[in-house]
């Protein structure tokens, strides 16, 4: 585990259409960080121009166009592909002390960068796939510190992602009850899972193949979208050309609420505090109030479900990378 801190680069001059690469020995980087790693690789090939996007004034306002292929590419170059975005209760430790605290609640064994994206929202880019899945497998957790509880969420960084409003992006396990059990090979069920979402894991009892009554992927999800029930597989016989269809069956486990009204993560509009003329409570406060009035998992819903799933998520083996799209 080696937490990184994210240097601060010098300006370098005027900004021109044509900017020359930047060289190792004009930034002082620890030899050892991401970003040093990241522009070593830049560099050590022959040195190439690079040739800046042209802007062009629409209303007064220059203007610059970027395909969302591009902004995947600059989200790679930034380790920004397995990076996620952790919401810290409002009395947490200052931002040094949680770049020792976070790698260590989450088991992180290679290097992450950890940095301020907004108010008590942590960016942090981790450079092995398998940290990545475990940390978004956490959606909820606590620590403590000098004898106080601090409550920990996690969630995924996408193209896109609004510090200002709760992201709808989640990692859910969907399943596949009753998939023919040759196609529980991993290209297939990726390529099955990736028809409802980014698929960044395969659970531990899919690739010991010790239940093949269903097959069960971690995929990153809009919230909001519509999620398909079912997803149509066609088995084709090269031979005659017969054409089989089969209707396969998609469940999802513990999908998670959205609020469209305070753009929150764990109630809908119908559970809403706000919409319900009540004083809005902290997430804290309202995981307690809901199993404390329960004490059932069933009928826990969002959040505080996710609380008790995430003391399950040990069991769960991880499978990466899939695909690994980024998108918003
Ligand atoms: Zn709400």
């Amino acid at each position: 585990m080696d937490v990184v801190v994210s240097p601060q680069l010098q300006a370098v001059g005027e900004p021109s259409k044509i900017i020359p690469p930047i060289l190792n020995n004009s930034i002082n980087n620890k030899p050892n960080s991401y970003a040093a790693s990241l522009i070593h690789k830049q560099t050590t090939g022959q040195v190439t121009k690079t040739i800046l996007k042209p802007n062009e004034v629409v209303h007064g306002i220059p203007t610059l166009q970027f395909t969302m292929e591009e902004r995947e590419d600059f989200a790679r170059e930034e380790g920004l592909h397995q990076a996620i975005v952790v919401k810290v209760s409002p009395n947490a430790p200052q931002l040094q002390e949680l770049r020792t605290i976070l790698p260590k609640q989450f088991g992180v064994k290679g290097h992450c960068l950890i940095g301020l994206l907004a108010q008590r929202q942590i960016l942090v880019r981790l450079d092995q796939y398998e940290d990545f899945v475990i940390c978004i497998s956490r959606s909820y957790s606590y620590f403590s510190k000098k004898g106080k509880e601090h409550q920990v969420r996690v969630f995924p960084w996408t193209i896109g992602y609004n510090p200002k409003e709760e992201t709808s992006m989640a990692a859910v396990w969907i399943s596949f009850p009753s998939l023919p059990p040759e196609l529980f090979a991993r290209h297939a069920l990726m390529s099955i899972a990736e028809a409802v979402g980014n698929p960044i894991a395969i659970d531990k009892a899919t690739q010991l193949r010790s239940r093949p009554s269903t097959a069960r992927v971690k995929v990153i999800l809009n919230i909001l979208d519509k999620h398909q029930e079912q997803i149509r597989l066609k088995y084709v016989d090269g031979g005659t050309g017969k054409i089989v269809e089969q209707l396969q069956q998609v469940t999802y486990d513990n999908l998670p609420l959205y609020c469209n009204q305070c753009k929150h993560q764990g109630h809908d509009e119908y559970t809403c505090r706000i919409l319900l003329g009540k004083e809005p409570v902290t997430h804290d406060e309202q995981v307690e109030y809901e199993m404390d009035a329960t004490g059932v998992m069933e009928k826990l819903q969002g959040d505080a479900r996710d609380y008790l799933n995430s003391k399950r998520a040990s069991q769960l083996l991880i499978e990466g990378p899939g695909k690994n799209t980024i998108s918003g």
